[in-house]
């Protein structure tokens, strides 16, 4: 399929994120629908080329826990990628229209994002980078895929040079600039499944309960000491209706 961006109409926006936007389409002559994410890159026509090139691998990437890749192209200033359009969407807005996602539901997204995981690094020795709620799509048959890897080292830098800050799903090695691994997606992985399960975003609680479970007794901390932790200062502050929730418990 050679994908060009006349062949693509338009149908609705999907979402932007850090790296470009993504939209709904349909390649008119077979019918497929598609998500196009569209890229923008400030970098010169050979380093686009190159991204282009690496992209190709994507070809190879073929699991059912991996979304499917259509094709690449250049428009413009922007490089367009064509992928599998995933109805359903992806675990960051499902879970904040739906709240938190069942944990037998978490126990499948775990087996598919490690099976994807393992399948990039095993088959092609790709790390993905990136794994996070919004890097993790569902669709109405049920099936779990991951995108949004890192495929094009090119890409990756290009990338690297216009975004600013840390992600809160890397790693500490990461964060700390070392060498980093596929031990490091794992680390990602840990920090959205228990976002997923939870709702919300877990750090406050996590570091909370971690605090609890000091094994070193003289470190651990009093319940006053605790008082002050950030976590129990949100939950005095939330306005959540307890009475209601008691009121609607099954006994
Ligand atoms: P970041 O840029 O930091 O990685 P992000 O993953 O939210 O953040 P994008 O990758 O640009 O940003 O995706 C934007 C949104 O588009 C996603 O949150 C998701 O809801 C939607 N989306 C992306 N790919 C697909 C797809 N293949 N099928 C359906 N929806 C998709
Ligand atoms: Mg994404």
């Amino acid at each position: 399929l050679d994908l060009k961006a006349e062949d693509l109409m338009h149908l609705k926006e999907l979402g932007a994120g850090n790296g470009g936007s993504v939209s709904k389409v349909m390649h008119i002559t077979t019918k497929t629908l598609m998500a196009k994410k569209i890229i923008h890159i400030d970098a010169n026509p050979s380093v686009r080329k190159q991204i282009l090139r690496e992209l190709q691998i994507l070809h190879d990437c073929n699991s059912r826990y991996i979304v499917s890749f259509y094709g690449a192209f250049m428009s413009d200033a922007d490089i367009s990628m064509c992928m599998e359009y995933m109805d359903v969407g992806s675990l960051d807005n499902i879970y904040k229209k739906n709240g938190p996602i069942p944990l037998e539901i978490v126990g499948k997204i775990t087996t598919a994002v490690l099976e994807g995981l393992n399948y990039l690094y095993e088959s092609h020795r790709i790390i993905h980078r990136d794994v996070k709620p919004s890097n993790i799509l569902v669709n109405s048959k049920g099936q779990i895929k991951i995108c949004d890897f890192g495929v094009s080292g090119q890409l990756i830098n290009s990338i690297a040079d216009t975004f600013v800050g840390t992600s809160n799903y890397m790693s500490p090695e990461r964060i700390q600039g070392a060498s980093y691994s596929v031990r490091s997606d794992v680390w990602s992985v840990g920090i959205t499944l228990m976002e997923l399960a939870m709702g919300e975003f877990p750090e406050d609680f996590d570091d909370f309960v971690q605090q609890c479970l000091i094994k070193e007794v003289s470190e651990r901390p009093s319940p006053n000491e605790l008082l002050k932790h950030s976590y129990v200062i949100a939950a005095e502050k939330s306005k959540v209706d307890v009475e209601a929730w008691a009121k609607g418990i099954n006994r």
